[in-house]
């Protein structure tokens, strides 16, 4: 087996004991599907938004509702094809009204799912996307207008943080700045 076939294979296992999962306090609530993680195993660059929304939860995929639409369309312009990348978030089941994951909650999947997830990937850059998933990463509050764009590291992983799609919606003079971190943190993943 080469190490492509591998990460495929070590992330289907990670996955496999949630595919069913009714443990964690969300996933009794509201939740219908745990949302894993989508794509190339092998990516050099990996998205990590906050938790699935009512059409991720139905669908049991990541960022298929609005925001995913805006996403797939930033990648598009940028010639990112889904397929190549991983997209994944970093609280696994939709909360109650889609409200924001607590940080006991990011904390929970993130040492459950997230960080072996980046264990298995091992992306070259790790673009967040919104406070949720970098504060689950640094485990500290952020204010994402002074965080967006700068070059960080998280576990020896260069780190990009970006707004959130949904936040871009709702605010649209913010695109520039948010197609901007993602074409660094895609340029970074490709040695450029
Ligand atoms: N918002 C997220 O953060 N993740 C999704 O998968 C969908 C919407």
């Amino acid at each position: 087996m080469n190490q492509k076939q591998s990460k495929a294979i070590a992330l289907q296992k990670l996955y496999e004991p949630y595919k069913e999962c009714f443990a964690c306090p969300l996933s009794i609530s509201t939740k219908h599907k745990v949302v894993c993680g989508q794509g190339n195993p092998n990516a050099q660059l990996l998205l990590i938004g906050e938790a699935p929304g009512r059409l991720e939860d139905e669908q049991g995929l990541p960022f298929v509702g609005k925001s995913g639409m805006l996403l797939t369309k930033a990648l598009t312009c940028l010639d990112i094809d889904r397929k190549d990348i991983f997209i994944t978030n970093s609280v696994k089941c939709r909360p109650p009204q889609n409200r924001k994951p607590t940080p006991q909650e990011s904390k929970a999947y993130k040492h459950l799912l997230l960080l072996k997830e980046i264990d298995i990937i091992q992306p070259k850059v790790i673009c967040t996307l919104g406070a949720t998933a970098l504060e689950c990463l640094l485990e500290t509050p952020v204010k994402m207008e002074a965080m967006h764009g700068k070059k960080l590291s998280f576990n020896g992983i260069i780190l990009i943080p970006a707004y959130h799609p949904a936040y871009v919606l709702r605010n649209p003079t913010k695109f520039e700045a948010w197609f901007k971190d993602l074409e660094q943190a895609y340029l970074l993943a490709q040695n450029k």
